[in-house]
């Protein structure tokens, strides 16, 4: 046992000697990946600069949620099929409203970004729909719409189905005139605005959170990080 573990002592020694060489790879090889890592933090950052046109939304054209006059804008892009966005928009959009929102500190904008499947743009033809009909119902619809969603693998989004939200959630509604825009695409080219405004700002998935145009992490969190910085530059 003893000589074996000397002759492990000097076949050490000896390889400390030779460390230096061996290392030589090694360290190129991390160097290289320190490089690439480096690159992709500047792609992120790339990736954060604003994207101007979500900075300078239209409260006549799109639905706006808070003071007009809020330095600081929060918009959503969302698919009323996608899951992850009823979650955003019961676990975190309250708190944010409250923070922020309802204290006039930062204004709301949804823009649909509909791409899960065929109904995803028929319930967003639906809420493009009541937006421009009953803007002061478009909220309550919003959240109905988002409350009746069913399996995201299941074409439920039908004229029938959101009809029947509608119904629910917006007084005095028109229903044979609803009916009929839903099946003429009356609203396609607000739709179709919003998606090109998504494509425009590099939208993969949803919910897609921006402040102030800038790209931003969905959860609570990040969000308040990036209102409070934007916050204290408008000071
Ligand atoms: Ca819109």
């Amino acid at each position: 046992m003893a000589k074996s573990n000397i002759r492990t002592s000097n076949s050490k020694k000896k390889n400390i000697g030779r460390l230096p060489l061996i290392l030589f790879p090694i360290v190129l090889i991390a160097l290289i990946v320190l490089l690439a890592v480096l690159n992709n933090q500047n792609a992120d950052v790339d990736q954060k600069e604003a994207v101007p046109a979500l900075s300078v939304i239209n409260a006549e054209e799109q639905p706006v949620l808070g003071s007009p006059e809020a330095k600081v804008s929060i918009v959503e892009f969302g698919d009323y099929k996608c899951p992850t966005c009823r979650y955003w928009g019961e676990q975190v959009f309250p708190q944010l409203k409250a923070d922020y929102i309802d204290t006039g500190k930062v204004k709301f904008t949804f823009l649909q970004f509909p791409f899960i499947g065929t109904d995803s743009n028929t319930a967003a033809l639906a809420s493009e729909a009541i937006q421009a009909q009953y803007p002061e119902a478009f909220w309550d619809f919003h959240k109905e719409l988002y409350n009746s969603q069913l399996e995201e693998n299941v074409k439920w989004a039908t004229p029938e189905y959101l009809t029947e939200v509608a119904i629910k959630s917006v007084p005095n509604l028109n229903v044979d005139e609803f009916k009929q825009q839903l099946a003429d695409g009356t609203y396609q080219e607000q739709v179709d605005t919003d998606s090109n405004l998504g494509e425009k700002a590099k939208v993969m998935g949803t919910p897609a959170v921006y402040v102030n145009g800038k790209p931003v992490n969905a959860d609570y969190q990040s969000i308040q990080k990036a209102i409070e910085e934007e916050l204290a530059a408008v000071k």
